[in-house]
């Protein structure tokens, strides 16, 4: 695989990178292959639904501890014993537990079920069903963020999955964002995958941030939130020049 990888290359390691499993050297691949190939940003969108309701179960049975006594397939991957043959079984595993999962979450549309299903079916075919059931690698950034929209000061402004406005910075462009370091921590990055929620329309992208990570655009806007915001349905962020520049809420469709 080259330095940015090929998309065949790349779209094999999407399971892993969602699931932050993937080895940093192959993350640092797919995070630049990703920053400039929408093909493939495409492909990880649909598949970033799944993680997000494997991570719940994922960390349930951490949080349960040894002295519990978790599903077989969490068995197997906290005793790191090896488990070749045992991927449909794995899967199964999986399945049942994300089905149960799905059930709790009343704020998961049916769909999702169907694309996670199918997903898992086809990941466990894959081998991927082994590596989804190790511990993560890395943080929760490689979760999907749903976007979500809400009506805040009379405008349907763009959220996150908590209800949190999203902001766009006047300095950026499609490919970089201009805020760094202190900046970043006054207006924190929305990490890539994100994923349409109900109401959502327009153009979803990512770029790769000077760390590495990848933040999540809206019709070409790098996303933020406003550490200012301290609860849904604020927007004191809007109209604020900060950073070396002015920061805007997203505004939902136009308007
Ligand atoms: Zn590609």
């Amino acid at each position: 695989m080259g330095s940015s990888g090929t998309c065949a290359g790349v779209r094999s390691q999407l399971g892993v990178y969602l699931t932050g499993s993937i080895l940093p050297a192959d993350r640092a691949v797919v995070v630049r292959h990703l920053a400039s190939c929408a093909i493939c940003r495409a492909e990880l969108s649909d598949l970033s639904a799944l993680p997000g309701l494997l991570r719940r179960p994922a960390s349930q049975a951490a949080a349960e501890g040894p002295g519990q006594d978790p599903p077989s397939g969490y068995r197997a991957a906290a005793g790191s014993r090896p488990a070749a043959g045992s991927g449909p079984a794995l899967g199964e595993v999986q399945l049942s537990r994300l089905l149960r999962s799905i059930q709790r979450r009343r704020r998961r549309r049916r769909w999702l079920l169907a694309v996670a299903a199918f997903v898992l079916v086809v990941v466990a075919g894959a081998g991927w069903a082994l590596r989804l059931t190790q511990p993560p690698g890395s943080g929760t950034e490689t979760m999907a963020n749903v976007l979500e929209t809400d009506r805040v000061g009379g405008l349907t402004v763009l959220t996150d999955a908590e209800g949190y406005t999203l902001y766009w910075f006047g300095p950026d462009n499609p490919t970089m964002s201009a805020c760094e370091a202190g900046c970043a921590r006054a207006w924190p990055p929305v990490a890539a995958p994100a994923v349409k929620g109900a109401g959502v329309t327009g153009t979803l992208g990512a770029i790769a941030r000077s760390d590495g990570s990848l933040q999540a655009t809206y019709n070409g806007h790098p996303l933020y939130t406003a550490a200012a915001d301290t609860e849904p349905g604020q927007a004191k962020g809007n109209g604020v020049w900060d950073g070396g520049g002015q920061w805007h809420e997203v505004v939902a469709g136009g308007g």
